[in-house]
C-alpha cells in the first residue's frame, strides 16, 4: 500500500539520518517528528526543534522524557526564521522537516506562513551536508495554506539543478487536499 505523505517523510529521513547526526524539527508541534529524529540520531547527536507555541514545548518535553530521549533534544520557543542566529554557522544538518499548517486540536489562527518560511530555508540550506534532505510536509487546505503551497513550490523549483534534486509527492485523486510533500536533496 501507498504510504501517506506523513509516512514517507519518515521514510525519507531514515535512509539517510545516523547516529551522531545533527537535524531539525522546524516545526515541533506535539513532538512526533522531533521524537523520531531523536531516536535516529541517538545520543551522540543532535536535535534542534523549533515551535512559537508554549503548549508545543511542554507537550514535546514531556513525550521525550517519558522514551528517555530528552538529552539529544534543543527544544526552541522560537520561529524556524531564527535558524540563522540559533545554529552556529559551522554546524552541518543532516536532515530537516517541516510539518506547514496549524497544529491539529489547537488553535487554528497560529499557522505557518510563507516569508518565515522562506528564511528558515534560506538557512538550512546554507548549512545543509552533501546528501541532505529536507522535507516539506504541506497542508494547504487552511485560510493561508494556498499561499504557503505556493511559495513552496515556487522556491524548490527555482532551486538549481546541479546543487539540487527536488521531488513531490502527491495523492492527486483523493478529497479535502491531503498534504504534499516535498523533498529537497543536496547533490
Ligand atoms: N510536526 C508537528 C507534530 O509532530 O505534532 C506538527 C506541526 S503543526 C502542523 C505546525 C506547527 O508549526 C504548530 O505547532 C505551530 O505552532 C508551529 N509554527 C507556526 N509558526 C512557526 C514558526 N514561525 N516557527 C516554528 N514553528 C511555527
Amino acid at each position: 500500500m501507498l504510504q501517506t505523505a506523513l509516512h514517507f517523510s519518515h521514510t525519507l529521513l531514515k535512509e539517510i539520518i545516523q547516529e551522531g547526526d545533527t537535524v531539525v524539527d522546524a516545526t515541533m508541534g506535539n513532538g512526533n517528528d522531533t521524537a523520531f529524529l531523536a531516536q535516529l540520531v541517538g545520543s551522540r547527536g543532535l536535535v534542534y526543534a523549533f515551535d512559537i507555541q508554549k503548549q508545543a514545548l511542554q507537550n514535546t518535553e514531556k513525550r521525550l522524557v517519558e522514551s528517555g530521549i530528552k538529552a539529544q533534544v534543543r527544544l526552541l520557543h522560537q520561529g524556524h526564521e531564527t535558524i540563522a542566529t540559533a545554529i552556529p554557522k559551522d554546524t552541518s544538518l543532516r536532515a530537516a522537516i517541516f510539518n506547514l499548517g496549524y497544529l491539529p486540536k489547537s488553535d487554528k489562527q497560529i499557522i505557518t506562513k510563507p516569508d518565515t518560511t522562506k528564511q528558515a530555508l534560506d538557512a538550512l540550506l546554507a548549512r545543509l551536508e552533501s546528501k541532505g534532505r529536507i522535507i516539506l510536509v504541506v497542508y494547504y487546505g487552511h485560510s493561508g495554506g494556498e499561499s504557503e503551497l505556493m511559495l513552496v513550490q515556487d522556491y524548490s523549483k527555482k532551486l538549481p539543478q546541479e546543487i539540487y534534486s527536488v521531488m513531490t509527492y502527491q495523492f492527486i485523486n483523493q478529497k479535502n487536499n491531503p498534504p504534499i510533500l516535498f523533498c529537497i536533496e543536496k547533490k
